[in-house]
This record gives C-alpha cells, structure tokens and sequence, in this order.
C-alpha cells in the first residue's frame, strides 16, 4: 500500500457509517479519523486495529470539533465524575489535538488501568482524556511543556499537517541505498551525532555537545563538514536526555529547522529540564550561549513523543521502533527499517544490557538488524563491573567511613539516571542500618527529574513500577531526604556535621555542584564520591585524575583556585553504560543477524578494543571510523 490515495480509500471503505466520521487529516505520523460518534470508535476498537493492519499505518481517533464541550462545560463534567479522593491538581486542555491532560495525585482511585473511565469521559466531554500522575514535587518542565503546547495552537496544527504530508509523501525511486554520516562521538564520547541518508530522507540520530571540549570544533557536531541544509532532514531522532545526546537541538530550531523531533515520552520533559538548566548556568556563568528559551520551545513544540515498541513512519522509506535502553529513563535503543526492510539498522545510543533498580535491562529482541551502531564508554578490557551487592556494598563503606569521621560526603550526579539509582541505594541501606543515618540533601534539579521518574511510572523497573501502582506512594522522597529548593537552603546543607549531599552537575562543568565542592575540598575529613563517568577535559575528570589545585568558576562568572584535601573516591558499578562484558554479551545476542557492527561512543583506545574483540570472536566485520566518515551499509 503506496499511495496517499490508496490509503483514504482504503479508510473509507472498512469505516461504518454509524462511526460518523466526519474528516481524514494527517497528523505527524499519524492518520487521524475525526469522528462526532466517538463511543462508537472506541468500544468497537477491533475496526480501528483491522484498519491498522490493512493499511500499516498508525491511526488515531480524534473528535469533531462540533461536539467537544466547552472548556467550563468539560471542567464540570470531569469534576463531577471523577471521585473526590484523586485529587485533580491541574487539567491542560490541547486544543490542536482536542486533548485534555489531567494531573491527579492518585490515579489508582481511576479503576484498574484507567481504561473504562478514559473512554465514559472521553465520551461526555468530546475531548480525549489522558491522565498524568502528580508527582509530591512538582516538576515545572511539564508545566512549561503544557504552556508551549497550548500557546501554539495553530502553529501546531500546521506542523502536524505538513509532517504528515511529508512522511507519506510518494517516494522517488524503488532502489535502496543507506549511508551513516559520522558527525559526532566517534572515537570520543561527547557531542553525539549521527546522519543516516538514503536516496529518499535524511536522518539525524541524537544531537549533543561535548561538555569537555575547549574549543568549538570539538564541542559541536560536525554539520558543516557533512554540507546538509537544514530544511533537507527529515526529522531527529533522540536516544535519550544527557547533554551530550541533545544538547545542540535548541540550535537546530534557532538557525530555521522546523521538522520533527521524535523521542519517547519521558524524554520531552527530561530534555526541558536539561535545556533550561543548560540557559541558567550559562547566564549565571556570564558565557555565551548557544541557544535561548524561544528556541528550547520550538523543541518542545516540535517533539512527537511515542512509546516503547510501535512502529512509525518517519520519512517514505524509513520506519523507526523505540526500545528500551535499560541507561536512563525513557532511554531508548533507535531501530530503523529502511526500504520495506531492505536494510535494518539498530543504534544502542547509551545502553545498560543487565537490570537495576531503577530500569529494566536493555532490550535485546530485534527480528532483523544488519547494521548495529553501538556504545562503548566501559569498553577496554579492564572495565568489568564488579557484581552489584558488591558495588552496593563499597559505596556503603565509602560512605559511612566519612560519615562516622563527622565529615560530609558530597556525590556528584548527573540529575537524571543515576541520581535517583543512588538515592534508592541510600533509602534501602539506611532504613536496613547498614548506613549511618545521616541527612541527605538533595539539589532541586535533580528532585525535579526524580518527580518526572514518578510520572512516568510505567517505564521504571517492575518492581517499583508496581509499588507505584499499587500504593501510590513515591519511593524516592522518603524521610531521610531534604530537597534543596532555594540556595539559600544550601547553608544548611553546609552546616557542622555529617551529611550526605547529591548535587549536579555530574562532571563539576557548572552548577550547584562548585558551591559545594569550593565550601568542602580544603578539609580532609570530607570525600567527593564518583558515581559516573567522567569526560576528558572536565574538572570532574581531573579531580579524580588527582589535582592537588583547581580552578572553580563562581557564579558570577570569576575564577577561583581551590585546594583539594578532601578525599576522592570513585565507585564504578552504578553506570548506566553496560561494561565490556555486557557489550559483548549483548552483540552475541545479534551475531546470528548482523552484518557489521559500528563501534562509537567511547574514547579511542575503548573502540578500538570492541571493534577488534567483536572481529575475533563473532566473525563480524567491525568498525571504529572516526567523525567525518561516510559509510554505505547498503
Ligand atoms: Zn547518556
């Protein structure tokens, strides 16, 4: 099934008149069947599934215009069904997509997943009701996200529609031809950045900077090599929220793109937080920066978010499926099929193939990949994880060795992955006394991020997923936690006595992180605990790396020497990379399938290493091309 034609026909015939479906419209991606009988649609929901599978399109029901309620008119209808004990905090109504979002404290009281309610209120009000869970800290990147979609109604009725028409657009020829374009965190780690052309689209996967770079040929990815004009791509594709992955995006926006982002759903307010904080450090630090706040909204107002595991047209001949990337949340594995399944490509983005305590392990199941392009941060031979009680254990002993000294251990973390891996680490050892009590501070960034973990249960770890669900109670913020909100309340963190302190960034490249780290590196009694990893270049890399002397940037923008006596310690087993043996396990798991493997995101010696591992034991043609190659897969 080809044509645009075909397709509305093919619709129209297999959609019952009782459906009274009004209008057929593109939106992104999707088909969306405008109907004034909802109910009808979405009790009988095996016509839309016959329809999906005749057509191989995703298809979305939305409601006639002529019947939504007014916003007043919906407000009381939800009010007045939903039981009081929920707790409704906030209700968006998204006018583009006659959508309204409801954040409610307990959605549990809602019925067993939410199903029967959704479509009763769906029904009374004309308006699709979606249901997001309110987490005890609120997060002001969902609320920026809601104020970008709402403010841009028009604006985002017209993307939806010219996305539409450009994915399914009629292709140019029937030949098949892939390249990946190398533009960034090839042979480094850092500015990620990867062009995937065929004769009909352009790609980009993730879109990052290089925190450690000095200079701006090593910062950036490298656009201007691969001589692309932005109205060429097709779309982005993001693997997940770390700077180095999507820290250019804004950019793309500020100098004209305005096509597609396509990311899971937890990743969208994961990139906001980023973004932002990424514009307040650079305007406290006094440098330049890349982009600005209206361009981080053409972010937001540009992103598709899908789940896990469905297929989407992304362009004539590409498709994309997003799995779990086991790294952090809404982390995902990217899996393109390319020309009716001419050539399958999988890029691993940052992935961690063994479980924790916060995500599931990667997902290893990909019925067809020829072409995998994968990670290899802990990929030299040495870099073999310890087991995890272990790893669990030496963080404990690191930590109350300091703590029982009356010194105060301060543990740099980026705000979302293993910031919330840690703080679940620190609740279970606590509350079993096998770490000292002591309290815990928690900087307001990553209290944030933790509160989007909350809303986004569904793609957390089995286990707390379900003690989500089922109490809905937070299984972060207990009571040894205090959450930072002001830096006023950072005295108090400072203050006489043990504690432990959590701050961002994970690489001291900015932050609250340096006030900190300044008030506590002249005295020994102190520690600086590592957790991930740290890129070349960065102050983190060199504290560890054991400076005796370094400089700081103070918030307003001057520099400051500081002595380092307090303790360094470093704990490797809590990364959300896999370590050499799980990247190996991993491959193994693919040999049968592939045809060549692409070694990147790892320094030089790293790459190097898995490339030439995977050629000996798998038979596989392995590579480690540096940035600035173009290699045709296909
Ligand atoms: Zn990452």
């Amino acid at each position: 099934m080809t044509s645009a034609t075909e397709v509305m026909n093919t619709i129209l015939q297999n959609i019952p008149a009782e459906a009274e479906v009004t209008r057929i419209e593109y939106e992104g991606p999707k088909l969306a069947l405008y109907t004034k009988k909802p109910e009808f649609l979405l009790l009988n929901s095996y016509i839309i599934s016959d329809l999906v599978n005749m057509i191989k399109k995703r298809v979305v029901v939305r409601i006639d215009k002529s019947i939504r309620k007014t916003e007043t008119e919906a407000k009381e209808i939800i009010m007045n069904i939903l039981p009081k004990e929920s707790e409704v905090t906030n209700i968006v109504f998204d006018d583009t997509l006659g959508e309204i979002i409801l954040e409610v404290k307990k959605p549990k009281l809602l019925g067993s997943k939410n199903g029967a309610s959704l479509i009763d209120l769906t029904c009374k009000t004309g308006w699709k009701v979606k249901i997001f869970r309110k987490p005890p800290i609120a997060s002001s990147s969902l609320q920026n996200i809601f104020q970008a979609i709402i403010t841009a109604v028009e604006s985002r009725e017209k993307f939806f529609k010219e996305t539409g028409e450009r994915i399914f657009r009629s292709r140019l020829s029937s030949d098949v031809e892939v390249s990946i374009l190398t533009l960034g965190a090839f042979r480094e780690v850092g500015r990620s950045a990867i062009l995937i052309e065929t004769k009909e689209s352009k790609i980009l996967l993730d879109c990052g900077i290089n925190p450690g770079a000095r200079n701006s040929w090593d910062a950036y990815p490298r656009f201007d090599w691969a001589d692309i004009y932005l109205d060429d791509l097709d779309c982005v594709i993001i693997s997940h929220a770390h700077l180095d992955h999507i820290g250019f995006l804004p950019v793309l926006y500020k100098y004209g793109y305005n096509g597609p982002i396509y990311c899971s759903e937890p990743t969208l307010p994961l990139m906001n937080l980023l973004h932002m904080d990424y514009v307040k450090v650079a305007s406290m630090e006094g440098t330049k920066r890349l982009f600005d706040i209206r361009d981080i909204r053409e972010v937001i107002r540009h992103s598709i978010t899908l789940p896990y595991g469905l297929v989407t047209d992304v362009s004539p001949d590409i498709k994309l499926v997003l799995n779990n990337a086991g790294h952090i949340l809404g982390s995902s594995m990217i899996h393109l099929h390319i020309g009716e399944g001419a050539h399958n490509i999988v890029y691993s983005g940052d992935f961690k193939f063994a479980k924790t305590k916060l995500l599931e392990s990667a997902v290893r199941d990909y019925p067809r990949v020829e072409t995998l392009i994968i990670e290899s941060t802990y990929g030299a031979k040495e870099d073999i994880v310890p087991d995890r009680r272990e790893v669990e254990l030496s963080f404990v002993n690191s930590i109350n060795e300091t703590l029982l000294k009356g010194g105060k251990v301060l543990i740099p973390v980026p705000a979302v992955g293993r910031a919330q891996e840690i703080m679940l680490v620190i609740d279970e050892y606590m509350r079993r006394g096998k770490l000292v009590e002591a309290p815990v501070f928690v900087e307001g960034m990553i209290s944030e991020a933790t509160a989007i973990h909350v809303t986004f249960s569904e793609y957390l770890s089995r286990e707390l997923r379900t003690k989500i669900h089922e109490t809905d109670e937070d299984p972060f913020f207990t009571e040894y936690f205090t959450n930072v909100e002001h830096h006023n309340n950072r005295e108090e963190a400072l203050q006489e006595g043990a504690a432990i302190i959590m701050a961002t960034s994970g690489m001291l490249e900015g932050g609250p992180i340096l006030e900190y780290f300044e008030a506590l590196a002249p005295t020994e009694k102190n520690k600086i605990l590592f957790v991930s990893y740290q890129i070349n270049g960065t102050l983190g890399r060199r504290i560890l790396d054991r400076a005796k002397q370094v400089p700081v940037i103070k918030d307003n923008g001057k520099i400051k020497i500081v002595d380092i006596k307090i303790q360094v310690d470093r704990i490797e087993g809590f990364s959300g990379h896999s370590d050499y043996n799980q990247i190996i396990k991993f491959v193994s798991k693919l040999r049968s399938k592939l045809k060549r493997v692409i070694v990147n995101h790892g320094e030089k010696r790293k790459t190097e290493n898995v490339a030439k591992v995977i050629n000996k034991i798998f038979k596989i043609p392995a590579f480690q091309p540096s940035n600035q190659e173009a290699i045709k897969v296909y």
